[in-house]
Order: C-alpha cells, then sequence, then structure tokens
C-alpha cells in the first residue's frame, strides 16, 4: 500500500491545503491527518464521525484531596513544577495540594514519597482519535489535549488505524497530512513511508527547514519529492530551493504561484482543485499527474 506523507519543515507553508487538493484528485484515498498537535484538515474535509476512542498517553499523578495532610513534601519533590497549594481543604488541613495535569510529566516520584498514600498514579486521558467518512474517502484523525505530550504515540495510532482500513479496502493510496517540524510526531508519520512531499515556501527560514527534512528522510531512506509554494513571493530563493533538491536527489513538482484563490477556497471550506480553474490549482493538478507515477 502505498503511503505518501505531506510534510513541511515548519507550520503556514500550506501543506494542510495542498493535502485536501491532492486528497480531492486522489479520489478515495484513505486519509489520515497526523499533525495531531494542530491539526486542521477536517475544517476542509468535514468528516463525519462514525467512531472514537480516547487516547491515553501516559501516567499522571493526582492527589486526592480528602486524604491529603499538606505536608508539602510532593511540591518540594516536583522538579516539574506542576503542585500547586491551591486544592480544597479537608478535615485535616485548610487547604491541600493539587497537581496541575498538563505540567505533570508522569515520573512518579510524588506518589513513591507521599506518606500519607494520597497520590493516584495511572494513565490520563490525552486526547481522542477518530474515524470519519468525507467527501473524499475514509479519515483517520485526531484531537490531542492542550499540553498534553506524546503527540508521536498518537501519529502512530492514527497512521495504523489508516492503514488497517487501506487493508480493509484491498489496498489504495493513505494519504497523510504529516506533523510540521523535524521532531518526534513527523519522524512516527514518515517511517516506512513510501515517499514524502515537502511543501516549502521561498524564505530563507523555509529553505534552512528544508535543509532538515532533506536530512531526516535521507536518515530513513525516504525518497522525497519537493514543492515550493507561494513561488513567486522570491522567485531567486524558489530557483535556488529547487536547485538544492535537485542536488539531494529529490524529485521536483511544479511550483504553486501565490494565488488569492486559495484563501478563498479556505473561507468556502473547499480545496483549491474543487473552485475551478486558478493557476494555483492548475499547477496542483500537474503535481499531482507528476506524483502519481512517483508513487505507482
Ligand atoms: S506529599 Fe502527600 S500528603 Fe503531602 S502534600 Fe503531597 S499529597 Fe499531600
Ligand atoms: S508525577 Fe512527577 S511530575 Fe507529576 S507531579 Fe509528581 S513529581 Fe511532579
Amino acid at each position: 500500500m502505498p503511503e505518501l506523507v505531506v510534510i513541511s519543515g515548519k507550520g503556514g507553508t500550506g501543506k494542510t491545503s495542498m493535502v485536501a487538493s491532492l486528497a480531492v484528485l486522489a479520489r478515495q484515498a484513505v486519509l489520515a491527518d497526523c499533525d495531531v498537535d494542530a491539526a486542521d484538515l477536517h475544517l476542509v474535509l468535514e468528516p463525519q464521525i462514525r467512531r472514537r476512542q480516547t487516547f491515553t498517553g501516559g501516567n499522571k499523578a493526582r492527589i486526592k484531596p480528602g486524604h491529603c495532610t499538606a505536608c508539602g513534601k510532593c511540591e518540594e519533590l516536583c522538579r516539574f513544577e506542576a503542585v500547586y497549594f491551591d486544592g480544597p481543604g479537608n478535615g485535616q488541613a485548610p487547604r491541600t495540594f493539587r497537581i496541575d495535569p498538563a505540567a505533570c510529566d508522569g515520573c512518579g516520584v510524588c506518589v513513591r514519597f507521599c506518606a500519607d498514600n494520597a497520590i493516584e498514579f495511572g494513565p490520563a486521558v490525552d486526547g481522542e482519535w477518530f474515524v470519519s467518512d468525507t467527501r473524499c474517502g475514509p479519515m483517520v484523525h485526531a484531537q490531542l489535549r492542550p499540553g498534553a505530550g506524546n503527540s508521536g504515540k498518537l501519529v502512530s495510532i492514527v497512521r495504523s488505524q489508516a492503514q488497517q482500513i487501506a487493508r480493509e479496502r484491498g489496498g489504495g493510496l493513505i494519504l497523510i497530512d504529516g506533523s510540521p517540524g523535524i521532531g518526534c510526531p513527523v519522524i512516527a508519520s514518515i517511517t516506512g513511508a513510501s515517499r514524502v512531499l515537502a511543501v516549502t515556501e521561498p524564505t530563507l527560514s523555509g529553505e534552512h527547514d528544508l535543509d532538515r527534512v532533506f536530512l531526516l528522510v535521507r536518515h530513513f531512506g525516504i525518497p522525497v519529492t519537493v514543492c515550493v509554494n507561494k513561488c513567486n513571493l522570491n522567485a531567486e530563493i524558489a530557483q535556488r530551493i529547487e536547485r538544492k533538491a535537485q542536488a539531494a536527489g529529490a524529485a521536483i513538482l511544479p511550483p504553486i504561484p501565490y494565488d488569492s484563490a486559495v484563501t478563498d477556497a479556505q473561507r468556502k471550506g473547499m480545496a483549491v482543485v474543487e473552485l475551478g480553474d486558478s493557476p494555483a490549482a492548475r499547477a496542483i493538478r500537474q503535481g499531482w499527474s507528476a506524483l502519481c507515477q512517483q508513487i505507482s
């Protein structure tokens, strides 16, 4: 089953707009939104949720207010400054301690040293993942709670669910909206994929981010295709990026010009290729033809 993962060195390069258009052009691929820290593919594809499941990322500590004697040991020991002296009072103390779940790293130290056995420790619900229907095919997506960690683990779940759906359908393309950057979530998005499509913009930071993407995909031995979005914002850097991409052995898609049709499409909750024959839509269609050959 071919897996195409669309990534960018950072957010805001037009990656998700590109995925939405490719989803339309692919006609019934299995879609996976692995950008779990800032998922927004659902804004364009309007998924109808068929199944939802909670995601437990890791263990967290929680103080039982009725058992806490307010000795302060947990606050003293917590290196993550997750303990606050603002919990409700009980028969033994007018105020107790409380743990902020967003700050708790789950190290378990406070649990071990609480002499009053007043701290619970166990898996915390860090988000949800969903299997949905969209007009472009089935989609697996997720929502991570603000401040929750373990997004790499959630990405792996989203991806494996998409693979399972593709197997049940007898194969076909899996199109993945990957996480931006080069950290753990993006590594979880791309390992073992058939090809990475790196969307970038012609700025110095876009160029620098793409260098890091090249290092990453080379490390994992994944073929890469590059597409410069909003290419006419700086033609000189756009050409330099394409030369670098060629030197790195990457395939290159036709660059996409800056086009107000992209913003119009976003406002209407559509992919730009659904909106008509704008310059951006034409470039994306040409790019899709080239991509089909690269992933076949
Ligand atoms: S160590 Fe236990 S008893 Fe002491 S403040 Fe913390 S939770 Fe309360
Ligand atoms: S489990 Fe670790 S990080 Fe969480 S509150 Fe206890 S000491 Fe702090």
